[in-house]
């Protein structure tokens, strides 16, 4: 590493096409990466690192597994023409011991590059064939330097590795870098500077500068992250005009034809209080899928209303909306509050009415998909905003709700599973309640897996339960390439059932395509019980309630992630009856294979949660697309969680002795969170 002093002319935010050595070819495929400019470049981390100084012999090579290899070059690189555009590149290397054989595709400059007599370290995938050893397009330099840990990037086409490390090279050296970190905290933290820290992501000195490095960032981000969460936090914790002083809950318990479980009751009661007071609630309500988040909802609204206040209540989808709809007027049935249902299908004339009880107050209460946000919808006095399944609906959704009333309540629910420790930093604008315990009652779903070889039966075994009176799903095969191939494979699937092994019973079809007047009309059908059999995509997934509905099989089971089944299965199990899953998959991928066992073995959500986190990374669940949170480039928020510790004290105490950030030291930490959060939050 040099510690001459550069010149350094670029800003992070130049575009990359500015970088020496890039132009408008590169630029395009730096473009495809994701990188537009030099700090996008700068931050795009490699995806791995080979350490060089861990070489092992041909001979101790592991088959099927990257290996790093010290050898000799014994003959000169040979040049097939195998078909048109196709060329390989061969040669033998030794490490004095035994042989190792190289091919190369399409790759003439290895043919200069490596030479007869030359030693090189070799690092790439070596398959081991009746004692032949062969090494398949490796990364590889003059051993001279090449004992040293190297970075492995994401490659695109015309970019490979190699390149894009000296592109690397060349940001780190022109790019200025402003250390956003105060002194004194990296001080306390004992933090490399950011600089340093960058180099060493690309170019590291030894495992521990990179360890450190790694360290560096991932506070970095994780601080602002949390400093950006709890300014929102201190934002939203303005006052509010709703006081909400009643509580009558008592009285619409006792309208209910259940007794609420104590976690119900906990959950009721924190909001009630919570909304007694002049600081406007702004809570999550955590719960697995059956555990009653709907009936805390019921409960709130009907105290609100009590209180002369309206409620909204937004849900995703309008099947959802609609569903939602149809069980606040039977808990409402016997009150005098009054439910309107507004979504994108509700006809013109109707609108209009409904809008304008909404605007009288004539309505208490709301329940809707986006339409609910249009401008023209007002409220005469809204009090409380719900929105169910939040992970469907960014930041931005929510807030626009917000504001059709002067600070509302606001509660959103999701059944989205995150261990609770987490939960609260993630959510740090978020209060919590957590719905730990299912209604009485609930019986264990049993869930099997079977190869296709089993379908008749498991469809013989759907069959019965029709003839006994209940009801089932058979969900489509999820095909992620190509929504119009999901779509007719659920209408032939559809077909063959309908036509074939279930001729004579009433089944019903459900797809993403149909109008929702087509769903609506669909899932009336479904609850009245005049359809028994549901033929469905995913669009079932979420918050669909039919309690006589118990068995249901999911093909090609292995397409699905371990939230997603677990989601699906939740509309099962939800009344008297037992209710069985039958997963049909012939996968034999081990990920697949644990992911049909872990559902198997455990209905508990924030369990399955676990292994998907384990499985998936977290980047896919905590993502900007679902929680409209930044994302992060570096950090990991399930394995990083000492940091994530570490950082939120660092946040708690920094606005604590300085709630603006206010003064020189914290002006690139406040420019880059709100750079962080402008992103996510717009
Ligand atoms: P989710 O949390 O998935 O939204 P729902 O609110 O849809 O769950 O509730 C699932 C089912 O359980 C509904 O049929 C609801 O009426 C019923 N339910 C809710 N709370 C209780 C309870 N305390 N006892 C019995 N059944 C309940
Ligand atoms: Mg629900």
């Amino acid at each position: 590493m040099t510690d001459s002093p550069k010149q350094k002319t670029l800003k992070t935010s130049t575009q990359v096409k500015y970088l020496k050595g890039v132009g408008d070819r590169r630029a395009a495929m730096l473009a495809r990466l994701g990188i537009f400019t030099v700090g996008d470049l700068i931050y795009f981390f490699p995806r791995a690192y080979d350490d060089r100084s861990k070489t092992v012999t041909i001979a101790e090579a592991v088959d099927g597994e990257t290996n790093v290899i010290r050898a000799t070059v014994c003959m000169p690189v040979t040049e097939h023409k195998i078909r048109k555009g196709m060329t390989i590149y061969k040669t033998k290397v030794t490490d004095g011991f035994m042989l190792m054989n190289l091919t190369f595709f399409n790759n003439k400059y290895v043919k200069d590059m490596l030479k007869e007599g030359e030693e090189y370290v070799f690092a790439g995938k070596v398959q081991i064939r009746s004692y032949t050893a062969e090494m398949t397009s490796p990364t590889f330099e003059k051993a001279e330097s090449g004992e040293r840990i190297r970075p492995v990037y994401r490659q695109t086409e015309g970019l490979n590795s190699k390149a894009l490390e000296k592109l690397m090279l060349t940001a780190l050296d022109c790019a200025e870098l402003p250390d956003a970190l105060p002194v004194s905290l990296r001080e306390a933290y004992c933090l490399m500077p950011l600089e340093k820290a960058l180099r060493n992501m690309h170019e590291p000195e030894n495992e521990d500068m990179l360890l450190e490095a790694k360290r560096r960032l991932i506070f970095e981000e994780l601080l602002m992250l949390q400093i950006g969460l709890m300014r929102l936090k201190s934002k939203n914790s303005k006052t509010t005009a709703c006081v909400i002083p009643g509580d009558f809950t008592a009285d619409f318990f006792s309208l209910l034809p259940f007794e609420l479980t104590n976690a119900q009751k906990r959950a009721v009661s924190d909001c009630v209080e919570n909304m007694k007071l002049t600081s406007p609630m702004n809570r999550l309500l955590q719960g697995d899928v059956g555990s009653g988040k709907t009936a805390v909802a019921a409960a709130l609204v009907y105290n609100a209303a009590k209180n002369g206040w309206q409620s909204a209540l937004m849900a995703p989808t309008e099947v959802l909306a609609q569903q939602h709809y149809k069980t606040f007027l039977k808990f409402f049935e016997n009150t005098d509050i009054k439910v309107e249902l507004l979504t994108g299908s509700t006809p013109a004339s109707e609108k209009k009415a409904i809008k304008n009880r909404l605007l009288t107050g004539e309505a208490d209460f709301a329940v809707g998909t986006h339409a609910l946000i249009q401008k023209d919808v007002e409220f005469k006095k809204l009090g409380l905003v719900i929105t169910d399944e939040q992970h469907r609906f960014g930041v931005n959704q929510r807030t626009a709700l917000n504001e059709k009333g002067e600070q509302p309540h606001t509660l959103v629910m999701s059944a989205t599973p995150i261990p609770r420790t987490l939960a609260l930093i993630i959510y740090s604008d978020l209060d919590l309640s957590v719905l730990d315990e299912m209604p009485k009652g609930r019986q264990k779903i049993e869930t099997y897996a079977v190869d296709s070889g089993k379908r008749e039966r498991a469809y013989g075994y759907v069959k019965k339960h029709l003839v006994e009176g209940r009801q089932g799903y058979i969900v489509c095969p999820l095909i992620e390439e190509s929504e119009e191939q999901e779509l007719i494979s659920a209408h032939e699937l559809y077909k063959n059932l309908s036509d074939g092994f279930f001729r004579g019973f009433s089944v019903g079809l459900l797809h993403g395509r149909m109008k929702a007047d087509e769903k609506r009309a669909v899932m009336n059908e479904f609850a009245a019980g005049n359809i028994q059999l549901l033929v469905s995509t995913t669009v079932i997934e979420v918050g669909i309630d039919v309690p006589n509905a118990v068995i249901m099989v999911i093909e090609n089971a292995e397409r699905f992630g371990l939230s997603q089944l677990h989601q699906l299965r939740g509309r099962i199990g939800r009344g008297e009856h037992k209710s069985t899953c039958v997963l049909i998959s012939d996968a034999q991928n081990e990920d697949a294979v644990h992911r049909l066992k872990v559902m198997c073995s455990t209905s508990d959500g924030f369990k399955i949660a676990d292994e998907d986190l384990k499985q998936r990374g977290p980047g896919d669940f905590f993502g900007s697309r679902q929680h409209g949170l930044p994302d992060l480039k570096i950090a990991d928020m399930m394995t990083d969680t000492d940091i994530l510790r570490e950082t939120r004290t660092a946040a708690q105490k920094m606005l604590k002795e300085n709630p603006a950030l206010e003064g020189e030291d914290y002006r690139g930490l406040r420019a880059k969170i709100n750079e962080m959060f402008s992103k996510a939050m717009n």
